[in-house]
């Protein structure tokens, strides 16, 4: 068995990100939201993160950090 399972919580840390891709909280709709027409951009401090928009309200939502 040259298999060698991760532990659980690299394993749930993975898939959080799977399933969470781009999610963001909404301020409006106080929820994590998917972000609708996400796009990828850098931050000043040469961060990356995510804009884009609530698919509910329309609102203008940010992640920092976030991987598409
Ligand atoms: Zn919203």
């Amino acid at each position: 068995m040259g298999y060698k399972l991760t532990s659980r919580k690299t394993f749930l840390k993975a898939l959080g990100v799977l399933c969470t891709m781009v999610q963001a909280y909404c301020v409006k709709c106080r929820a994590k939201r998917e972000i609708k027409d996400p796009k990828k951009i850098t931050m000043k401090n040469g961060k990356p993160a995510v804009t884009g928009t609530c698919p509910v309200c329309g609102t203008k939502l940010f992640r920092i950090g976030a991987a598409l």
